[in-house]
């Protein structure tokens, strides 16, 4: 399936469904698992926060190829203003709202007191009563809280975070004089505020709710693995994110620490503390809809397949919290199986026209707690300011490694098992192919398009 969009093909697209349907039942589009697979994606930006597309745009384009669940995830907004209004004045933007009125007549427009015209946008529930179809489609409540911490020293990392299934922003954003950055608060406490202060508003709403660290490693290796080591209640990263490049620094070590090495460092700690294992996303984070910039913040590039039984957000929760899922770039296993009892991990991927590689990583429970080094870095072209500069720590190679590599040939499916031995902590598989992906940004295993199960502990 080609995932690459022109603008023509996008406002094409738009156009059929929307006259073909009324936006009502679409047709069924291309899924392609069983229908115990559900496909979606759960970082994506609209005229709601800095997306560059009217919410049913990015809705159209999701749902007519083929993703069943999708959540629309506005920086520290919630889309439920029914009094939201977009300027559609600029270039640019009157551009957009052009070819979004060919798709959706009608749209409720103003003028402002400063005499620039502005666009209505429409709220969750009623983007939800357009588009969610039994089996097939449901949008999902998603907000993207973003914070960040300026320390004394100079040094400001972003922290970001998607919390799902929960129809409401977080109390201390919506509050008056909200500052979005904050100084000096370990990077860990405020990550857990912010993960029960959402289990707060969920269990106010009687929902399970998803909160995702996003994008640990943007800009510049902002939340390290002992963050999540110190936050063991949050339970989902993005292992892969379509929207975050960062700039990589001269002498780091290329296996130092990219958001695999991060997952394994983890997890190797909270396996052996008896904690909950951390769960890796793929997402797209998508701000682009019409080839601006190309190679990344793009839709189609990277999501999640959700083993559950049925379409609605509450099963879709219990199957990431069961960690049946699967984060994807590019690339898919056609079904995933861990036998608790026995340990064994056992993955089929289908036939493909290019060899592919599994590999099966585990943490072995002796690896040493200790980093093997430290290093000082900040990015080439920020080298001059405090802003950027890390301490990044390097780890045991035994956390997270290669325990079995199966090659497959091209042409052919294949089934792969791997069975813990007594000193491993856990078991995930990654595979990997050749090949270009949809997005470019570096926060990606470069031209490689990849798979990746969860970590299994045996009981
Ligand atoms: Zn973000
Ligand atoms: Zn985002």
């Amino acid at each position: 399936m080609s995932i690459e969009t022109t603008r023509r093909e996008f406002i094409a697209g738009a156009l059929a469904l929307a006259s073909a349907t009324g936006f009502g039942a679409l047709p069924k589009i291309g899924v392609a698992k069983s229908k115990r697979w559900w496909k979606g994606n759960l970082h994506t930006h609209t005229f709601w926060s800095d997306g560059k597309a009217f919410p049913e745009e990015a809705i159209v384009w999701y749902k007519s190829r083929g993703w069943n669940f999708l959540g629309l995830s506005d920086h520290n907004i919630f889309q439920d203003n029914p009094d939201k209004w977009a300027d559609v004045s600029g270039d640019a933007r009157r551009k957009y709202f052009d070819t979004y009125l060919q798709a959706f007549p009608g749209a409720a427009t103003r003028t402002n007191a400063a005499g620039r015209l502005e666009a209505r946008l429409s709220t969750f529930a009623e983007l939800s009563a357009k588009f969610n179809t039994p089996d097939e489609f449901l949008l999902v409540p998603d907000v993207e809280a973003t914070r960040s911490v300026e320390f004394a020293d100079g040094r400001f990392h972003q922290l970001h975070m998607n919390y799902v299934n929960v129809p409401e922003l977080l109390p201390s954003i919506a509050a008056p004089g909200f500052s979005s950055t904050i100084k000096d608060k370990p990077l860990a406490a405020f990550l857990e505020e912010h993960r029960r202060e959402t289990a707060t508003l969920a269990a106010k709403h009687g929902r399970h709710e998803i909160f995702v660290l996003n994008h640990p490693i943007w800009t510049w290796y902002d939340v390290g693995p002992e963050v999540l080591i110190d936050a063991p209640d949050v339970r989902f990263f993005e292992i892969c994110n379509g929207g975050s490049p960062y700039a990589p620094a001269e002498g780091l070590p290329s296996d130092g620490l990219d958001t695999d090495r991060l997952w394994d460092v983890v997890n190797a700690f909270r396996a052996r503390r008896g904690m909950p294992l951390l769960y890796g996303i793929g997402t797209d984070d998508t701000h682009n809809y019409r080839g601006e910039k190309a190679n990344m913040c793009i839709p189609g590039n990277a999501w999640i397949l959700v083993k559950a039984e049925s379409l609605d957000a509450g099963s879709l929760a219990d199957a990431m919290y069961a960690g049946d899922f699967t984060a994807c770039e590019g690339l898919e296993f056609d079904d995933v199986a861990f036998d608790r009892s026995k340990g064994r991990l056992e993955v089929t991927i289908g036939a493909r026209d290019v060899p592919r590689t599994i590999r099966f990583i585990v943490s072995k429970r002796d690896f040493d707690e200790r980093p093997v080094g430290k290093l000082t870095v900040r990015p080439a072209k920020h080298a001059d300011t405090m802003r950027f500069q890390r301490e990044i720590a390097i780890y045991d190679k035994k956390a997270g490694m290669a325990a079995k590599t199966v090659e497959v040939p091209a042409g052919r499916p294949m089934k792969a098992s791997y069975t813990l031995a007594d000193d491993d902590l856990y078991v995930r598989a990654r595979v990997e192919e050749k090949g270009k992906t949809v997005s470019t940004a570096w926060l990606h295993p470069r031209g490689l398009r990849c798979a990746w199960t969860q970590p299994y502990r045996a009981c």
